[in-house]
């Protein structure tokens, strides 16, 4: 459990320094199990923070998403650092950023959370549907979760509500902080690649009408761009229009290139927080692409995305031992 005490001291004394514009953590949001984002300029902004087992958005999208205005003739740049509350996955983001010169480390001010796992949203919307009431949710120390609706106490075991991508994470705690929120968390035995039903030994033909009947569901939402910490294109491929990659028709054919182009441009740097299929309305399981393709690198590249903001991309190394079987 997290310090919740400990979090918003903390976080006040970040955003009290004449060197942070901002720090953003979580909120209760306004209806069911939602958390939401929370942007802190002062010290009482902060006493809004929450931290439980519902915050599973990965805030490190927002440092890259602050849009860069036009300064006016005379106007300096707001150069101040950017606080930020993470998990182990959030902060893998973050390094990953880093090591792609996407972020500049000085720049952030972090906070740490040893993570236990979090709720899949899905899962406790279809175990309580249309919850309105805004809900809180702790888990104790018997891995159950401890649901408060009304007058009634709902406990869960932690297994049937976790999010699939916390049932296989291999890096709970956070690579990279300033400040940690409690002891390290010990990383469960698990299985990494196990959601994955053997798709390297399925027949190719039964693979492709796996994915021809899941991607024919997308609606081309770009919800799972949106929330991906790594899709941070200043022009992402799909909205070009000379040359136009990708047509605006939603289709299979136009809907496959979208999908497996994502997921080929997230090979080597996706940290698996599993943002993108938590966040897809048409439920395909994009995190079987994404945990196939880091499963490959592994084993070709020997290489593991966001862990040291030091060590090159792998899109940035050369190796003249590089497997290149698949090179034609
Ligand atoms: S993937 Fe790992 S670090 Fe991320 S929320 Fe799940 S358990 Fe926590
Ligand atoms: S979130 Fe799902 S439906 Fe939307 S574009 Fe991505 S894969 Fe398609
Ligand atoms: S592709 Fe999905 S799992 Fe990977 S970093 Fe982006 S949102 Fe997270």
């Amino acid at each position: 459990m997290v310090d919740q005490k400990q979090l918003i001291k903390t976080a006040k004394e970040i955003v009290s320094r004449e060197d942070v514009k901002y720090i953003v953590g979580y909120k209760q949001g306004t209806y069911g199990f939602v958390t939401s984002p929370a942007f802190a300029y002062t010290p009482e902004d902060v006493e809004s923070f929450i931290y439980n087992p519902l915050c599973k958005k990965n805030l490190a999208v927002y440092p890259i998403l602050e849009e860069k205005l036009p300064l006016k003739r005379g106007e300096e740049e707001d150069k101040r650092k950017i606080g930020l509350v993470v998990k182990g996955c959030d902060s893998r983001a973050l390094v990953q950023i880093i090591q792609e010169k996407g972020l500049v480390r000085e720049d952030l001010v972090i906070i740490g959370i040893p993570c236990k796992g979090v709720i899949d949203l899905k899962k406790i919307e279809k175990r309580f549907p249309n919850q309105t009431e805004v809900v809180d949710v702790e888990e104790n120390d018997n891995s159950e979760y401890i649901i408060k609706i009304g007058d009634t106490v709902h406990t869960i075991p932690k297994e049937e509500l976790l999010s699939e991508v916390c049932k296989s994470c291999e890096f709970p705690n956070p690579p990279l902080y300033d400040f940690l929120m409690g002891e390290e968390v010990e990383v469960r035995e698990k299985e990494v690649y196990s959601g994955l039903r053997g798709l390297d030994e399925t027949p190719i033909e039964e693979r492709w009408a796996y994915w021809e009947k899941h991607f024919q569901n997308c609606i081309r939402c770009y919800a799972c761009r949106e929330a991906c910490p790594l899709c941070y294109c200043k022009t992402c491929m799909a909205d070009m229009l000379d040359p136009q990659w990708i047509r605006r028709s939603v289709n299979l054919s136009e809907n496959t290139a979208w999908n497996i182009m994502r997921a080929f441009h997230l090979a080597g740097r996706c940290i698996s927080c599993g943002e993108c299929e938590s966040v897809c309305p048409a439920n395909i399981p994009l995190m079987e692409l994404n945990k196939k393709l880091e499963k490959d690198v592994k084993e070709m590249f020997k290489y593991t995305a966001g862990l040291d903001t030091e060590e090159k991309t792998l899109f940035g190394t050369f190796n003249p031992d590089d497997p290149n079987e698949f090179i034609m």
